[in-house]
């Protein structure tokens, strides 16, 4: 609703590689409970963006706010504990590890990780390690994922990449999940699971900004609807408005 506070914000972001500006003062606002809807023709820095919000690429100025908190300058790790994730346009699963081994491995704060581990905290991690175990079997239930636990990640379907990715980032507990492509290559049967997952979770309350080319899957399950073209915002409403507004009309047709 018009009423729900900004949960991400980000004021006049650019981007450059060498003189070219691939984001050029962006400030979008993404509000608390909403499926925001991200478009704009290949080349529009769009996934760019998505890179400078999670701290994987530097921006040239501007800020960025996370519930209220800059995190601009944070590193990906530090987005990702303020419970903001994203997925990739083109999943990077450890392909020879198992799908189940995957969720274990995207787990926030990995048990064993320090290399001297006293005796009288073992139990305690094994009793960590269990409880990531069973997040790890609910997260591929709730993914249709279950039946291909034990393959190679990267012995999997486009599409079961595609709600790997998902299922990753459900490891952790997010406020807030960026989806870059999530339908790109998807067949209908698992984009509909896909789609279902995500309305699931943002009935649950999780937000969601969602880069998607299907113009119609756009329409249909995105509250807002953001633009973009030559790393500038160029629109930014409804989907009737997006529909019969020319500037964006134009944006696609000149790509
Ligand atoms: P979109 O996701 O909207 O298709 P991108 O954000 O991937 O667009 O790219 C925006 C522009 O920035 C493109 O012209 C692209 O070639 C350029 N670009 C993206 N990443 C890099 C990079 N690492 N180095 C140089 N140019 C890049
Ligand atoms: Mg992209």
């Amino acid at each position: 609703t018009a009423a729900a506070p900004d949960l991400l914000e980000t004021r006049d972001v650019s981007v450059s590689f060498g003189g070219f500006k691939a984001v050029d003062r962006v400030s979008l606002n993404v509000k608390e409970g909403s499926i925001t809807g991200l478009i704009g023709p290949n080349g529009a820095g769009k996934s760019t963006l998505f890179n400078a919000i999670v701290g994987e690429q530097a921006c040239d100025s501007g800020s960025i706010r996370f519930r209220g908190k800059e995190i601009g300058g944070l590193t990906p790790d530090g987005v990702y504990h303020h419970g903001l994730a994203r997925t990739f346009q083109i999943p990077k699963p450890f392909a020879a590890m198992s799908v189940f081994e995957n969720l274990m491995l995207a787990a926030p704060d990995q048990p064993g990780e320090h290399f001297w581990v006293p005796v009288v905290a073992r139990r305690r991690i094994d009793r960590r390690e269990s409880e990531i175990a069973e997040r790890a079997r609910e997260v591929l239930a709730f993914t249709t994922l279950e039946s291909v636990a034990e393959e190679a990640a990267g012995q999997l379907s486009g599409g079961q990449q595609k709600l790997l990715e998902l299922a990753r980032v459900l490891m952790s507990t997010p406020k807030m999940i960026m989806l870059d492509e999530p339908a790109a290559g998807v067949n209908p049967t698992l984009t509909r699971v896909l789609i279902e997952k995500i309305e699931q979770l943002n009935a649950d309350g999780c937000t969601f900004l969602v880069i998607e080319h299907d113009m119609d899957l756009v329409m249909r399950h995105c509250h807002t609807i953001v633009a973009m073209s030559n790393g500038r915002i160029i629109y930014e409403g409804d989907a009737a408005g997006a529909q019969s507004n020319e500037t964006l009309l134009n944006a696609y047709l000149g790509a």
